[in-house]
C-alpha cells in the first residue's frame, strides 16, 4: 500500500466521529463500528494500546498517536552512568547539556575545547558544531511533520510553533510551503 492510500485510508468516518466527539469534550466515547474496515482500524477507546504496522498506538485526548515516535524521541534524550569517553561517573545537571550535544561529559567537552582553542581549531568546530544542530532541529521537525501528516492526519504545526488542528483532510500543500519556509528561516542561521 503506497502512503498516499494509506494517509486517505487512515482518515475514516470514525475518525471524524472521533474528533467531533473531541470538540464535543466526549473523550472517552466510543464511536461506529468497526464494519468493513481492516483490524487496526477497530475503535479503540481513549487510553488503550494497540499494535499496528509494528507500531505501538494510542488514544490521547481523542486523538490516534504513535508511542513508538514518543519511546524512541525519549530514548535519544536518555544519558549512560558512565562518560563514554573518559568513563566517569555523569551528574544530570552538569553532563547532561554537554552529552546530548557532544555524546561525552562536561569535563571531556572542556578538555576538548581547550585543546581546540590552543591549535587555532575552535572557530571551525563552533560553526560545525551550530551547523550540525541545525541539521538536527530541521531533521527532526521535517520527520514530524510528515509523521503528523502520515498518522494522526488532523493537526499541523504552524511557523509559529502553534498546533493547528482539523476536522477534515490537512491541506497538504500548505503544510509543506509552511514546512520548506521554516526550514530555510532555520538555515539562514547557519555559519
Ligand atoms: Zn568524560
Amino acid at each position: 500500500m503506497s502512503k498516499v492510500q494509506g494517509l486517505n485510508k487512515q482518515f475514516t468516518e470514525k475518525d471524524v466521529n472521533r474528533m467531533r466527539n473531541l470538540i464535543q469534550g466526549k473523550h472517552g466515547d466510543k464511536v461506529g463500528q468497526s464494519v468493513g474496515y481492516s483490524k487496526h482500524d477497530n475503535d479503540y477507546k481513549e487510553g488503550d494500546i494497540w499494535e499496528a504496522d509494528g507500531r505501538k498506538w494510542t488514544i490521547k485526548d481523542g486523538i490516534k498517536q504513535n508511542i513508538t515516535k514518543l519511546d524512541k524521541a525519549k530514548k535519544a534524550h536518555m544519558m549512560p552512568i558512565f562518560c563514554p569517553n573518559c568513563g566517569s561517573k555523569m551528574h544530570t545537571d552538569l553532563d547532561k547539556p554537554y552529552y546530548n550535544i557532544h555524546k561525552k561529559c562536561f569535563n571531556c567537552v572542556v578538555e576538548f575545547e581547550h585543546h581546540l582553542r590552543t591549535s587555532g581549531l575552535y572557530e571551525v568546530y563552533e560553526s560545525k558544531i551550530i551547523n550540525s544542530e541545525i541539521d538536527n532541529w530541521v531533521n527532526e521537525f521535517k520527520a514530524y511533520i510528515e509523521s503528523e501528516l502520515h498518522t494522526t492526519n488532523n493537526s499541523f504545526i504552524t511557523e509559529q510553533g502553534d498546533v493547528e488542528r482539523w476536522v477534515g483532510a490537512p491541506n497538504k500543500d500548505k503544510v509543506m510551503e509552511g514546512l520548506e519556509k521554516t526550514i530555510k528561516h532555520l538555515n539562514s542561521f547557519k555559519r
